[in-house]
């Protein structure tokens, strides 16, 4: 029997249903492991041993009984932006540090309804601002395949884990591309769905016209079983859409001959390093032999879409971030001198610097005499490049392209040039402007370094996506590289 921590859901849910062994000696043994090797990563804010412990032995009781949910006594992790309630909640922030919310995200309540088992909240960039995890107030987390490289972020305490085979599988949240950039730092999965089909109550907003929330598993198949939960209708987020879900896992098994795959001009050009730009070639190659063709389209306005978001997420976290004032969340400055003070010096001191960068940009670009030049000007453009993408999915299923331009980065390297930092998204941020599901699917090696092979579908074509990276990984075996040192 393979190992239980180098199992995936889909493998682990059979072994509970067969007996092989009980969701209490699975936690144990992922317990033991982070307890372990966590020193080594900094994946986690938090470890919630004792109420995992005690969710595995009432999975057991259900199993027996016959009435578990679809995740019933399975491991996960989620990223520490989801409010759960009694655990402490930190959004990787000074400002949160000690925040306990009193409920529990949507996206947490349907995980733990299904009876998955959850082992702690993952590391992140503060206020899931960034692309290294350095943003984090609890320091950076390592690279489980190098731990001087960064595993990408801002959800890389959650790629690390799945990388590190802490837990199968983890959430995350992608406002520019937090999950699929470090699941391709770590050779895992990630899945940022369409906007508003996981519902963002209880997810602590950065930029809410682009913030979703999503999930990194190992296998495509995995990422479908976890999706199949979170996804459907919230009343509580007024961006939430009343579709049908649908059975992810019932098609995913179904061939992709036939399906078109645009390849994007413009991804292939200088940006790109040349060997990761080789693996994706590969794959794509892969998914051709499968009887996928492969047409070329054109995103004319993509070298826009970084400084575009860049307009549009900080003027969304400017608004969002103004409910820390020291009054009525988080961190308060002690023995201020007026109620003024009592702002200045509670922001000051509990925000990061990148997150007060972001703060006094888009509290620039709002400002009157700016706001056309740049919040208006920012939108339309928006809007350009969400047409550019409805104009090639009129001619392609989906678009296949690098998730990254490069494999993971040194920490420290581009901690002072911020443009650096933030092209990191260049060719996933078009996909969050757009509202369009997105995934990363671990597609080969470089100098031993994980790289992703991106896919964006139509609107709510999540389907898509999800059967043809499952197709690949029928076929391919790097979804299973595991780093040497967390074998
Ligand atoms: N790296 C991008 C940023 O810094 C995206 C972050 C995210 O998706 N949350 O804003």
């Amino acid at each position: 029997m393979t190992a239980l921590h180098s199992q995936t859901l889909t493998e682990l849910a059979s072994g509970l249903k067969k007996g092989e062994f009980t969701s209490v000696e699975l936690t144990q043994v992922l317990l033991d492991r982070i307890a372990a090797h966590d020193d080594k990563l900094n994946a986690f804010v938090t470890v919630t041993a004792s109420a995992a412990l005690a969710t595995a032995s009432r999975a057991d009781a259900a199993r027996v009984a016959g009435i578990g949910g679809a995740l019933n006594g399975l491991p996960i992790i989620h990223k520490d932006i989801f409010c759960t309630r009694g655990i402490k909640t930190t959004c990787g922030s000074k400002m949160l540090e000690n925040f306990v919310s009193p409920y529990d995200a949507t996206v947490v309540q349907k995980l733990a309804d299904a009876g998955a088992v959850v082992l702690g909240k993952s590391n992140m960039d503060e206020f899931a601002m960034g692309s290294s995890n350095e943003t984090s107030y609890f320091g950076p987390v390592k690279n489980p395949w190098n731990p001087e490289c960064s595993p990408g972020g801002s959800s890389g305490g959650s790629s690390a884990s799945v990388a590190a085979r802490f837990a199968p599988a983890a959430t995350g949240t992608d406002t520019g591309g937090s999950i699929r950039q470090p699941a391709a730092l770590t050779g895992t999965v990630g899945v940022k769905p369409t906007y508003g089909r996981v519902s963002r109550y209880g997810m602590i907003a950065f930029a809410s016209s682009l913030d979703q929330a999503g999930v990194i598993t190992r296998s495509s198949e995995d990422a479908a079983r976890l999706l199949g939960v979170m996804a459907g209708f919230d009343e509580r987020d007024s961006t939430s859409i009343d579709q049908p879900v649908p059975d992810y896992l019932a098609s995913i098994g179904d061939s992709i001959k036939g399906l078109r795959v645009g390849i994007v001009r413009q991804h292939f050009d200088a940006g790109l390093e040349e060997q990761t730009g080789a693996r994706v070639k590969e794959a794509i190659a892969v998914l051709e032999s499968l009887g996928a063709t492969t047409v070329e389209v054109d995103l004319p306005n993509l070298d826009m879409s970084v400084p575009t978001y860049y307009v549009v997420a900080p003027a969304e976290c400017s608004s969002n971030l103004s409910r820390f004032d020291g009054v009525r969340f988080g961190y308060r400055a002690d023995d201020a001198e007026d109620l003024l003070d009592l702002y200045c010096r509670s922001r000051g001191e509990g925000f990061g610097d990148e997150v007060k960068r972001r703060i006094m940009t888009g509290t620039y670009v709002l400002s009157a005499g700016y706001y056309d030049a740049y919040y208006l000007k920012a939108q339309q453009v928006r809007q350009l490049i969400a047409d550019d993408f409805r104009k090639a999915f009129a001619d392609v299923d989906l678009i296949a392209g690098p998730t990254t331009p490069s494999p993971a980065f040194k920490l420290g390297d581009k901690v002072d040039d911020p443009i650096q930092m933030y092209l990191n998204d260049i060719y996933t941020i078009g996909a969050n402007l757009a509202g369009l599901p997105a995934m990363s699917v671990p597609c080969g090696l470089v100098d031993d370094l994980p790289v992703g092979l991106h896919l964006v579908g139509a609107h709510f074509n999540e389907e898509t996506l999800l059967r043809c990276a499952h197709q690949y990984q029928q076929q391919t075996e790097w979804h299973k590289a595991c780093p040497e040192a967390f074998k």
